[in-house]
């Protein structure tokens, strides 16, 4: 059946559809700069050691994570591209980027001294990156104080600024007022480096939305995250066609029932049958990540939508099949991704739990095994 794997459900990554949908984002992005795989979270669930590789063929200039274990397993896959590391990191984990080539991000003088007594302890020169908060109150230095405080970062012994870098808190919605006043205090920044001869080798302030909708802040790179993987990060950003999914979550039909009108489906009884009915059990639930749903969602059998009847548990999700015809035991399922002509989007499951498509990709647990296709 399935190569790796003998349990009826997982995850299919396809490599060849990732490297069509680079080939047709860096046709579109201008050749003089340079782009950033954001690999954090498993590339989004989708394998970061598999996706990275790809990047790496592509000429992705850097990679980015999120947690220190991330970049070790990166190094550990023979990855040898620069890794940005987002957010803030404690002492210890500074020593460990320095040991495995991680670049840091340094937004005050503590950090800056550590990371410059390490340095001098190992006799090297290190290179960070600075992000500057120009509106999400997430990590950074605040805009108002960046300048004077990057100022005071380039003096310290065995560091180099390497890059500065901002984050759009709206960059895919159609109202793009913040995004500009972002870019605004971004470039008020900049200026004021410039006017003190700071020019990093890096100024970079657009994700996926940035990317697509916001050309003048592309300044020389660009971090892709979920574009890449074909999943756009709005309904109403910019559109690239070709640029398709490359990740399908399948299962198999486990068990088939006739239920009887007035029999009820799952725990709660949360699904009364108004007549016969027919059953399928699927063997996955939440403990898969699949979003914990009542009489909502539906999956693909023989290319036609079953809808979900009753609540989901954690390892079972039955739907109707009453209307399939030929319907069969271990009949392939897909439940997120297209069979035959229809499709469920991440965007559409993520509709069904109040999510986003992020959180959708991102849910699809270790317990689903990965399979590649290239
Ligand atoms: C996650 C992240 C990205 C990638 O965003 P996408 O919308 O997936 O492209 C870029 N920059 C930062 C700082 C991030 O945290």
């Amino acid at each position: 059946m399935i190569p790796g794997t003998k349990r009826p459900a997982w995850v299919e990554v396809n490599l060849s559809q990732l490297r069509q949908n680079l080939q047709f984002i860096l046709q579109h992005k201008p050749a003089e700069i340079g782009w950033l795989a954001v690999v954090k979270d498993e590339a989004y669930g989708h394998g970061a050691a598999a996706v990275s590789k790809v990047a790496e063929e592509f000429g992705a200039n850097y990679l980015a994570i999120s947690t220190v274990d991330e970049g070790i397993d990166l190094r550990r896959h023979e990855i040898k591209s620069p890794i940005l590391i987002f957010g803030e990191r404690t002492t210890a984990e500074l020593e460990i980027c320095v040991h495995y080539g991680i670049t840091c991000c340094v937004s005050n003088l503590a950090t800056a001294e550590t990371l410059s007594k390490i340095a001098s302890a190992h006799g090297k020169t290190l290179s960070f990156q600075v992000e500057i908060d120009t509106g999400m109150s997430r990590y950074g230095v605040p805009w108002r104080s960046a300048a004077s405080l990057i100022r005071d970062l380039t003096q310290f012994k065995g560091l180099v600024l390497e890059g500065v870098f901002s984050h759009f808190a709206m960059s895919d919605e159609l109202d793009k007022s913040f995004a500009l006043e972002q870019l605004g205090r971004f470039h008020s920044v900049i200026t004021s480096l410039r006017a003190s001869g700071i020019k990093p080798l890096w100024t970079h302030m657009c994700n996926s939305g940035g990317f697509l909708d916001l050309p003048q802040a592309h300044f020389n790179l660009v971090r892709l995250g979920i574009l890449p993987l074909g999943v756009f990060p709005s309904k109403v950003c910019k559109r690239l066609p070709g640029v398709e999914p490359i990740m399908t979550v399948k299962t198999s039909i486990a068990a088939l029932r006739e239920i009887e009108p007035g029999d009820n489906v799952g725990y709660g009884l949360r699904y009364t049958a108004p007549a016969r009915r027919k059953i399928a059990v699927l063997p996955v639930g939440y403990g898969d990540g699949f979003p914990r749903l009542r009489n909502k969602g539906a999956v693909l059998i023989r290319g036609q939508r079953a809808p979900l009847v009753g609540s989901n548990s954690m390892d079972a999700v039955m739907v109707d099949v009453t209307d399939v015809p030929g319907v069969d035991l271990w009949d392939e399922v897909v439940l997120m991704g297209k069979q035959g002509k229809e499709e469920i989007s991440a965007h559409e499951i993520a509709e069904w739990k109040s999510s986003v498509s992020y959180e959708v990709l991102t849910s699809w647990r270790a317990r689903l095994p990965r399979i590649y296709i290239s």
